[in-house]
């Protein structure tokens, strides 16, 4: 049990890009450069404004991959924790959210009601802040809620992260230098290997992260079709992406130089969803938006990152060339006063979440989604109703950059 959900139990990484296009400018800082910064002081990480494109680290993408941060994930638990601990948060490991007591006006939540080992526990809540991923709470507490495709259902692969040792990383440079950044998706020995029945993976492309700590983060096991707020759907993504990681491990030794004597190190505890549920706000921020590179007047966070979305056997990738916002109304569901989502649950279309799903956005959504409680406390207003300039004051005082 820990704190970083997918970025610690899931194995994900790096923390995927936190500058402008060009690598000139940091975007993303805020207590995400806070929590970076503490990891690369106990060597948990490395400064994201040193990483290039087109190396081990943005597995040699040569775009869209700029300024990643490699981190390792058991510094991350110890420095999260420490944060909170040092901010006097109360922590409690091993429950669930299972269900919401509602105010009896139906538009406030007294509380979410947990289950820990003892049985059920009650917590109440003044704002409560839904970063379950899924959108857990805001769909118990019965807010309109998108999942996926609205039309067809369907939803981003899930993919079960691994981690590995032993990689011949001078062997992987000499075929980049020789073939070109697209040679490192393998595509022809993942063909070669289809040939030979030897690749029962539905992708086409392989995804391996240097980290910080020389081990190599792989991002390639694919699992279609399957609804990760769903029990059977985390059980799904869990054990077929245990088999695929054995095929693909035999795969990398007997198809990959400079991959024949890899180990494994570990296979993640937490399953890797990309897409479920978000809430449907008032406002549904839209891709048009990106590609205009909006800056809303409530914005909240300003980035670059890419949209990315892990569909049909190679995904769809579109770089982003421009620098866009996101704004406060994306955090605020519909129908209940005192809640606020933040995380890949919020509040726009399916291609928006294919670009903000990645860790240092979630990271800018979850500190506005902070402050934004406290105001709405300290007001006694509802999430809407909070003095967003206010909002941006304060997290331009903590280094967040909106400008
Ligand atoms: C396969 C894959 C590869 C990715 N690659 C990258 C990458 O390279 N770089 C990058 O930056 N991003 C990447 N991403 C995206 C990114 O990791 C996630 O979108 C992001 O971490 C989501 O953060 P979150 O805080 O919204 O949710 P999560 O990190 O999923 O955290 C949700 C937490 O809530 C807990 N929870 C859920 N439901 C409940 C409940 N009912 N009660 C109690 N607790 C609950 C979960 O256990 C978890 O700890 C990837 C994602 C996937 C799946």
């Amino acid at each position: 049990m820990s704190l970083g959900g997918t970025a610690t139990n899931g194995l994900v990484g790096s923390f995927m890009t936190c500058s402008d296009p060009k690598g000139e400018r940091m975007l993303i800082r805020g207590f995400f450069e806070e929590l970076v910064n503490r990891l690369i002081a106990v060597g948990g990480a490395i400064d994201p404004m040193s990483i290039a494109n087109c190396d081990g680290y943005s597995s040699w993408h040569e775009f869209g991959h700029r300024n990643v941060t490699p981190f390792n994930s058991e510094a991350l638990k110890f420095e999260a924790e420490s944060m909170c601990l040092e901010s006097g948060v109360e922590l409690l490991y091993g429950v669930q959210g299972m269900d919401v007591i509602l105010s009896k006006s139906g538009d406030r939540l007294d509380g979410v009601v947990f289950l820990g080992k003892e049985g059920l526990l009650f917590i109440a809540a003044k704002v409560v802040i839904d970063c379950t991923g899924d959108g857990d709470v805001a769909h118990l507490a019965g807010c309109p809620m998108m999942k996926g495709d609205e039309t067809t259902g369907e939803m981003q692969a899930g993919s079960l992260f691994f981690v590995i040792d032993g990689v011949n990383e001078a062997a992987l440079q000499a075929r980049k230098d020789a073939k070109g950044w697209q040679a490192m998706r393998f595509t022809d020995e993942i063909n070669q290997a289809v040939e030979a029945g030897e690749y029962p993976i539905p992708r086409r492309r392989l995804g391996m992260y240097k980290s910080n700590d020389g081990t190599w983060r792989c991002n390639i096991t694919r699992i279609p079709d399957v609804d990760g707020s769903t029990t059977a759907g985390q059980n799904k993504i869990m054990q077929v992406g245990r088999v695929q990681i054995a095929a693909i491990l035999k795969f990398l030794r007997k198809y990959v130089r400079g991959c024949e004597s890899i180990r494994l190190v570990s296979s993640a505890t937490l399953p890797g969803i990309r897409e479920t549920r978000r809430i449907r706000g008032s406002f549904v921020m839209e891709e048009s938006s990106i590609v205009a590179g909006e800056m809303f007047p409530d914005r909240i966070l300003i980035l670059s990152n890419s949209r990315d979305a892990h569909i049909g056997l190679v995904g769809r990738y579109i770089p982003q060339e421009v620098v866009y916002s996101l704004p406060y109304r994306m955090l605020v569901p519909q129908g209940v006063g005192n809640l606020l989502a933040a995380g890949r649950n919020v509040s726009c279309d399916r291609s928006t979440l294919s670009a903000i799903r990645v860790m240092p956005p979630c990271f800018g959504l979850g500190q506005a989604a902070g402050n934004a409680a406290v105001l709405a406390v300290r007001d006694k207003c509802s999430c809407a109703e909070i003095d967003v300039a206010e909002l941006q004051d304060w997290l331009r005082q903590e280094n967040v950059v909106l400008d």
